[in-house]
C-alpha cells in the first residue's frame, strides 16, 4: 500500500516535504522508509512488484523513487488531479519531487463493481483480492484499498479518516470539508462488519475497535 516518505525525503526534503515535516513534528529518521522496512522483513526493493496508493500526498507516495520497478495502481481521478490539481490540499501536498523518476502508473477506473455495499474497483490480475475503494473529499481521487490477506480483510481507509482526535479550529475545518462525509458510514461498517479489520492513515491502528463500542 501506501509508501510514505522516501529516502529522498529524509535525505534532502523538498520545500513542501520540509514544511510537512514541521507542521506534522514527523520523526526524521530513514529507518522508517517504506524500503528500509521492506529490508528488514527480508525483501530487496526490486522484489515489491505492485504498490497501490490511496492518494498522491506526499506523506503517503514519496517513497515511489525507491521502488522504480514496481507498478503503482491508483485511481484515474487521482492521476487526473495530479495534473491538475484544484482544492487546497491538493495544491499543497502533491509533490511532484517524488514522481520525476516516472513511476509505472496502472490507473483503474469503476466498472460498476461492489465490495460490500461500497463502489469500488477490483485490481486486476492481482491475487489475493486488492480493491481501491473510492472515498473522495481528502483529495478528488482518494481511495481506502480493501485486501483479501490470509487472516481476512483488512481495510485501509487511508487518509478518510481524522489524522488526529484531538482537533483543533484548523483541521476541524478541514476535516469537515473534505473526509467529515465518510466517517459516519465508516464507522457503521466498522460496527457491523467485524470480521473486516480495518485501519487508518494517520491514526492508531485500534481506533475503529475503540469506535466499535462507541
Ligand atoms: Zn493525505
Amino acid at each position: 500500500m501506501d509508501t510514505g516518505l522516501g529516502l529522498h525525503d529524509y535525505a534532502g526534503p523538498s520545500r513542501k516535504v520540509r514544511s510537512f515535516m514541521n507542521v506534522m513534528r514527523a520523526v526524521q529518521d530513514p529507518d522508517l522508509a517504506a524500503v528500509r522496512q521492506v529490508a528488514r522483513l527480508g525483501y530487496k526493493s526490486e522484489e515489491v512488484c505492485d504498490i497501490v496508493l490511496t492518494h498522491l500526498h506526499l506523506d503517503h507516495a514519496g517513497g515511489l523513487p525507491d521502488f522504480p520497478g514496481a507498478q503503482v495502481h491508483l485511481y484515474r481521478r487521482e492521476y487526473e488531479a495530479l495534473q491538475h490539481p484544484r482544492r487546497l490540499l491538493e495544491i499543497a501536498g502533491y509533490d511532484r519531487a517524488g514522481f520525476v523518476h516516472g513511476p509505472q502508473w496502472r490507473l483503474h477506473e469503476m466498472q460498476g463493481e461492489k465490495w460490500y455495499d461500497f463502489d469500488a474497483v477490483r485490481l486486476p490480475g492481482i491475487e489475493p483480492e486488492v480493491w481501491l475503494v473510492p472515498l473522495p473529499g481528502h483529495t478528488s481521487g482518494h481511495c481506502g484499498v480493501a485486501i483479501h490477506s490470509r487472516s481476512g480483510w483488512l481495510f485501509f481507509c487511508g487518509d478518510a479518516v481524522p489524522v488526529n482526535l484531538n482537533l483543533g479550529f484548523w483541521p476541524v475545518l478541514l476535516y469537515r470539508s473534505t473526509i467529515g462525509s465518510h466517517v459516519p458510514r465508516l464507522k457503521a461498517f466498522a460496527r457491523s462488519h467485524p470480521e473486516v479489520r480495518m485501519l487508518a492513515g494517520h491514526m492508531w491502528l485500534d481506533w475503529f475497535e475503540k469506535e466499535k463500542l462507541a
